[in-house]
């Protein structure tokens, strides 16, 4: 039979086409939705890559709460996907939702600071070790205005990126290493200038590369996750960020840790829990809990230099911010994550569920002689289909295989159970209970043992 990362294809082909058959049937109210909005919303979706997950059609919810979604044909489905960590804390948590309604009597955006901003700096300050923060509406925004401050405070131009990094729709990043040289990603729509002249790329864990990029002096930072999240998991070599910080300082430029997806690491995120000392740090998605806002931080020094750009400047706009940015209800929400949802207590509840769902696919991954691997950061466990763990973008974006994630997860979907759609991550949350963990793995078992060769 033909195989495919160790699985039986023909047979998973003919298992596929049985899951989207009962995935028609069990969603007759989805299917319903889907046709109507396909009128008038471009796609059919309110985004684009809302098709993506491999459904036949877009399933349709209507309600999210810990961590269950209800879909319109009123299934239960246990959600590992969290909105891709947006919802990292549960959907709807207690204290955000309370916060919430407080303020939704007393108005949404007023361009003016309440008494939850001091408070939010204060909560940040404290969390991330960092002296100076400022807002923005998605952590896509965030890069985006931390970028523009740094080459605005060192002057200097370029942005060094990881090969297969993401960083939201910030265009910057988009530059890929192919055949060791720098390609602007060409599924890029409308990108009329060239990302190239302005973005240098190399391997993570690649240190030699690292120090030869940042040779010219023209770096203004290096943008980086701390752990790679968005193609597959890479996880850093021991001693790399050590290595790798010393390189940034001896020439001159700024690092900025990205922890949107990596706060599930711990409180204060995977730098401040590995030693690592950032100039500046991103975080977006579950800063509000799940409503939309982000936040940046600075050291001391880059904040005294990005005010000495701002005063530098001429007066007019500086290209950073948006008009809803710190708006009253993503304050309060805010204010109410991190004071009392994104707690230590949540944290230990998560990190010991993800050891268990870790150690739980390592089990099934062995059972069924499968050449997959399992990595984790915290409260999120990976699967990727190679049998050592990637050690940059290349080696992990050479392993990806989009329509057997769609298989897994459309047949997973049918079971009961969600995981994030364009990789295998699964992340736990503060409701995520044993039984749910048990729950996904009966269904990847059964899943497993209908396409395996050794079936
Ligand atoms: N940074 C990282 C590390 C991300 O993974 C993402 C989104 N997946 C973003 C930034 C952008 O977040 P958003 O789409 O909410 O702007």
């Amino acid at each position: 039979p033909a195989s495919r990362h160790g699985l039986d294809w023909t047979r998973a082909l003919a298992f596929l086409a049985r899951e989207r058959q009962s995935f028609a049937e069990r969603n007759p109210a989805s299917a319903a939705l889907a046709a109507q909005a396909s009128e008038h919303l471009l796609f059919g979706v309110p985004l684009h890559w809302m098709n993506d997950w491999g459904t036949p059609f877009a399933l349709h919810v209507c309600q999210a709460n810990g961590a269950q979604v209800t879909d319109v044909d009123g299934h239960t489905l246990v959600d590992f996907c969290l909105g891709d960590t947006g919802a990292m804390f549960g959907h709807a948590p207690a204290p955000v939702a309370a916060a919430l309604v407080k303020q939704a009597m007393r108005g949404y955006t007023t361009m003016l600071a309440t008494a939850d901003a001091a408070a939010v700096g204060a909560l940040l300050a404290e969390r991330f070790g960092l002296p100076f923060w400022q807002f923005a509406m998605s952590a896509t925004d965030a890069n985006r205005y931390i970028v523009r401050w740094i080459r605005a405070a060192t002057g200097r131009k370029k942005l060094l990126v990881f090969n297969g990094c993401y960083h939201g729709t910030i265009e910057d990043v988009f530059v890929d290493l192919v055949n060791g040289q720098p390609v602007q990603r060409d599924s890029l729509l409308g990108q009329v200038y060239d990302l190239t002249e302005h973005t240098v790329v190399v391997e993570f864990n690649d240190l030699p590369a690292l120090d030869a990029a940042l040779q010219q002096g023209d770096v203004a930072c290096v943008l980086a996750e701390p752990v790679m999240t968005n193609i597959g998991m890479v996880l850093p070599e021991p001693g790399f960020w050590g290595e790798a910080q010393a390189l940034i300082k001896k020439h001159g430029a700024l690092l900025v840790m990205d922890e949107t997806h990596t706060i599930s690491t711990g409180p204060g995120g995977y730098a401040r829990a590995h030693g690592i000392e950032a100039d500046a740090l991103v975080l977006g998605k579950p800063v509000g809990g799940g409503v939309p806002c982000a936040v940046y931080g600075m050291s001391a020094d880059l904040a005294a230099r990005a005010v000495q750009a701002k005063q530098d400047a001429p007066p007019g706009h500086s290209g950073i911010g948006t008009t809803l940015t710190g708006n009253m209800l993503a304050m309060a929400a805010m204010r109410a994550t991190l004071a009392e949802v994104m707690a230590p207590a949540a944290y230990a509840h998560m990190l010991s569920l993800a050891e268990r769902l870790a150690g739980g696919l390592r089990g099934l991954i062995a059972r069924h002689s499968l050449p997959w691997c399992v990595t984790q950061v915290g409260a999120r466990t990976e699967f990727q289909f190679c049998s050592a763990p990637p050690r940059n973008g290349s080696e992990a974006e050479a392993v990806l295989d989009p329509e057997l994630e769609h298989l897994i997860h459309l047949a997973l979907l049918n079971r009961g159970v969600m995981i994030t759609p364009f990789h295998n991550m699964m992340l736990v949350c503060p409701q995520t209970t044993d039984d749910d963990v048990g729950q996904l793995l009966r269904a990847l078992d059964e899943v497993l043992s209908q396409i395996t060769l050794t079936a």
